[in-house]
């Protein structure tokens, strides 16, 4: 494939997707600017000019030091965590401070490898690099969501593979103590079809009772699923029966996802569908195990069983959906995190600004 030259000054006409980028790095605090200077005119002709001069380099840092500070004041005594699933390469700790980057109030992350079984050793020098940059920019426990491994599968008939599911979700727990974290998010698991959904629900206990065992006191959450397949948790039953057979209750919680929670057809959509959705799980699990919200629209109809997230807004969720969510008191100081794709033009941290522009309007 042919690379796109870009010009150190001049003029060039570009696909739309690439004026979209540079109209991103124009706009945002995007370090492309200490670089080019952007103009963009209509018929995506983007005029690149040279590195600012000093003055403006600096003016640029000044401006974005006011505007991390007009985000801090405003964000200040507000109850919501809102924030992304973030990157972890290049080191783990590099997700700290992604989510700053961001403008998150709290994140979630992968512990590893989604392709392998087998994890290296957790490198003590990087965990120690994550809780640092933890505690400077201020990010307490409770508001980071580690998200465990796609493989594992801790309802799973096939013994070899439910061996290996908990054996990782053990390693993933002491990972999680390992970067000072109290809380670890999966799916509970899938039956394949094989055996029954009490079977599978026994299967799950099972695993997460060993691992309790096993680690130090990490909160195991479930996520609520779409209903897709044979996957158990789609119901807010399905989940209280897992935590009614867990022994340590206060090392249980769930993380309720709209996206599964409307692919699994509790209304969000509908007016007062925030309300409801609450008020039923408080009914069926409880809200004291409520630990987390994944914020995700979704790109499929009401009970349509299909876990395809879409951005804030731009699915069948819709937007007042979220503008309830980020206004529930009885959301208030738990994470609320984006899994969204965060298109170009409306990425994460478009997202993230845009919800706690609704929770402003209180
Ligand atoms: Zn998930
Ligand atoms: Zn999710």
């Amino acid at each position: 494939m042919k690379r796109l030259q870009w010009p150190t000054r001049g003029a060039c006409v570009v696909a739309p997707r690439v004026a979209a980028f540079w109209k991103d790095a124009r706009d945002t605090r995007f370090d492309l600017r200490k670089l080019y200077t952007v103009k963009l005119s209509k018929s995506n002709v983007v005029h690149v000019s040279m590195a600012p001069r000093k003055r403006k380099a600096k003016q640029l840092e000044a401006e974005d030091s006011q505007d991390e500070e007009d985000r801090r004041k405003r964000r200040h005594g507000n109850k919501k965590y809102i924030g992304a699933h973030v990157g972890i390469q290049g080191g783990i700790w590099k997700a700290v401070g992604s989510c700053v980057e961001m403008g998150g109030s709290s994140f979630a992350l992968f512990l590893g490898s989604q392709r392998s079984w087998k994890r290296p050793e957790l490198d003590q020098t990087a965990a120690a690099k994550f809780r640092e940059q933890c505690s400077t920019h201020g990010f307490d426990p409770a508001h980071v969501l580690p998200h465990g491994s796609y493989l594992m599968n801790c309802g799973s008939p096939k013994p070899d593979v439910f061996e290996k599911s908990q054996a990782l979700l053990v390693n993933e727990l002491n990972r999680c103590s390992l970067l000072g974290l109290s809380l670890y998010n999966f799916h509970p698991g899938s039956s394949l079809g094989s055996i029954t959904t009490e079977q599978c629900v026994e299967k799950i206990a099972g695993a997460i009772n060993h691992a309790h065992q096993q680690t130090p006191a990490v909160v195991t959450v479930l996520e609520n699923m779409s209903g897709q397949g044979s996957t158990v948790g789609g119901q807010f039953s399905e989940l209280k029966s897992i935590i009614d057979k867990v022994r340590d209750q206060t090392r249980v919680g769930v993380c309720l996802d709209t996206c599964h929670a409307f692919a699994a057809g509790y209304d969000l959509a509908a007016e007062g569908g925030v309300n409801a959705m609450l008020n039923e799980f408080d009914q069926q699990v409880g809200l004291r195990y409520l630990r987390a919200i994944h914020l995700n629209d979704s790109k499929g109809k009401l009970g349509c069983n299909l876990d395809r997230h879409e951005d804030i807004g731009k699915g069948h969720i819709g937007i007042s959906a979220f503008r309830d969510i980020v206004n529930e008191p009885r959301l208030d100081n738990i994470p609320l995190i984006l899994e969204t794709p965060g298109r170009p033009g409306f990425e994460y941290a478009k997202q993230i600004e845009l919800l706690y522009s609704f929770c402003e309007k209180q």
